[in-house]
């Protein structure tokens, strides 16, 4: 099992799931966060910390987002480690808004 980051990420990009994470597996595009995971130990600390509720489980994630699973695994490979936060996308306060969260 590991967690997922989902689509709700994309363009806002808060980074306090960067924060609680005790292995580093979150990996960042100018877009995203995504979770590399072979590193997640399923800790369960990120998914309450998103503002945005991008992150889940991969046996939580609907059918219509099981997509994002491989994603993750994909651009984990291809992008850089994040381990501290970083200031949010332009926009993602809207973005936030319009998501409900
Ligand atoms: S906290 Fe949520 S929205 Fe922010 S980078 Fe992490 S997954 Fe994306
Ligand atoms: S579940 Fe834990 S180990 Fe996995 S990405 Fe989230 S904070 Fe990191």
């Amino acid at each position: 099992m590991a967690y997922v980051v989902t689509d709700a990420c994309s363009g806002c990009r808060y980074t306090e799931c960067v924060t609680v994470c005790p292995v580093e597996c979150f990996h960042i595009d100018d877009r995203m966060t995504y979770i590399d995971p072979e590193n997640c130990i399923d800790c369960g600390g990120c998914a309450p910390a998103c503002p945005v509720g991008a992150i889940l489980a991969d046996y939580l994630v609907p059918a219509d987002k099981r997509e994002w699973i491989g994603i993750n695994r994909n651009r984990a490979g291809e992008t850089p480690v994040v381990s501290a936060r970083l200031p949010p996308l332009p926009g993602a306060e809207e973005r936030r808004r319009m998501l409900g969260a």
